[in-house]
């Protein structure tokens, strides 16, 4: 969907008020966020989301991690129209990776100083609960690395089909070894658009709840938004709040992360004739997300789905954290996108654009710079 910035000069005053307000403290209701969206420039959202991000990141430190992102399969019971990366469980492509496999993979992450596995799938319709657990003790015994792993799509298929609670499954995963839940498969958080684009996936109220449990027994997670496709931007807006709102009860989200539809190889694109919003889009919905999320914390940009020069200028459009170097993503790249950066260059954008690059770990705990000359 397109974004028509219908700005004009008798909108200005109303808006400089309203982002005034906001950046001193006043929540920004949805009401104004959406007269944001549809009328606020470039410049002047730039211009509040860095205030903002000073408010709540004061200073010059821009963070990042080192990470990879394991697909353990591709096999899925669900059924994404933006996906090109899943496959049923009998098809012939079909890939459940060994421990083997696993732990080169692993072994790889840590030689390059990576901190933390992102696992993720794929949910198998075969698999058992106990296939998760044993693989994440199996990982913490072998190389006691950080284990990001899960999002509640998955939980949410592990707890039907072993017929357990949310908090039975997240208990069980906890257990075993799991440190924090990624916060994919929200993509929009409104059954509305999740109804059009996918099939088989935990609704709204169920990813809500996955996060509000795993909250509840003292775990920390990250909020997502795929945006750029059949949604209205009213329904970006709700997205929005209902992160908000969880975070004021649970405070469980450690970060926000916003990224575009990636359309190539998906049937989304081809049924809706659907083409990438470019990064114009991408920098004023985060720049709306910064002023809007004012209880969650950072603000990671999403230069594997943008590039490395629009994550430059993310970093003045409210982000504090270029998230990570990811040594592999196979969901993003069969949609099309294929940027990579090594920690020099990450560091490099960071540095041109006036900031101090740190490393970190996933509750954003700065890491030595002994320890990245040591991994150098
Ligand atoms: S996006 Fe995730 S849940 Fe949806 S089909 Fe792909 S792998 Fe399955």
């Amino acid at each position: 969907m397109a974004v028509v910035d219908t700005s004009t000069d008798t909108h200005r005053e109303q808006i400089q008020g309203i982002l005034d307000r906001t950046v001193s403290g006043e929540r920004l209701s949805d009401e104004n966020a959406l007269f944001l969206f549809e009328h606020a420039q470039l410049p002047e959202l730039s211009v509040a989301a860095t205030k903002m991000r000073q408010r709540l990141n004061p200073g010059r430190l821009v963070t990042y991690i080192i990470d990879r992102n394991i697909n353990y399969t591709n096999a899925c019971l669900a059924d994404c129209d933006f996906c090109a990366f899943y496959r049923k469980w009998n098809d012939n492509e079909a890939y459940v990776l060994s421990k083997e496999e696993l732990g080169k993979k692993i072994q790889e992450t840590i030689d390059l100083g990576g901190r933390q596995i992102l696992l993720q799938g794929g949910m198998h319709p075969r698999l058992k609960l106990d296939f998760y657990t044993d693989m994440l003790s199996w990982i913490k015994k072998e190389f006691g690395i950080h284990l990001h792993a899960f999002s509640a799509p998955e939980i949410h298929a592990f707890s039907k089909i072993n017929k357990l609670s949310y908090d039975e499954v997240l208990r069980a995963l906890k257990e075993a070894g799991l440190n924090s839940l990624p916060g994919g498969g929200a993509e929009i958080l409104v059954d509305r658009v999740r109804d059009e684009i996918t099939r088989g996936k935990v609704d709204t109220e169920g990813w809500l709840e996955v996060h509000r449990v795993w909250h509840s027994l003292g775990g920390h997670s990250s909020a997502t938004m795929m945006f750029g496709h059949v949604e209205t931007l009213a329904e970006r807006v709700e997205t929005f709040r209902r992160y908000r709102e969880l975070q004021d009860e649970t405070d469980g989200f450690t970060a926000f992360i916003d990224w575009t539809f990636q359309p190539e190889n998906t049937r989304l694109a081809q049924t809706h004739d659907l083409r990438e919003v470019g990064s114009w889009d991408y920098l004023r919905t985060t720049a709306i997300a910064r002023l809007y999320l004012d209880n969650i914390r950072h603000l990671q940009s999403s230069w594997v789905t943008q590039g490395g020069r629009i994550g430059q200028v993310s970093l003045s459009f409210g982000c504090d954290d270029m998230g990570s170097i990811m040594i592999e993503e196979n969901v993003v790249k069969a949609a099309g996108a294929n940027f990579r950066m090594t920690e020099q260059v990450l560091r490099d954008l960071v540095t041109e654009a006036g900031y101090v690059p740190r490393r970190r770990n996933f509750f954003y705990e700065l890491q030595p710079d002994a320890d990245l000359e040591k991994n150098a």
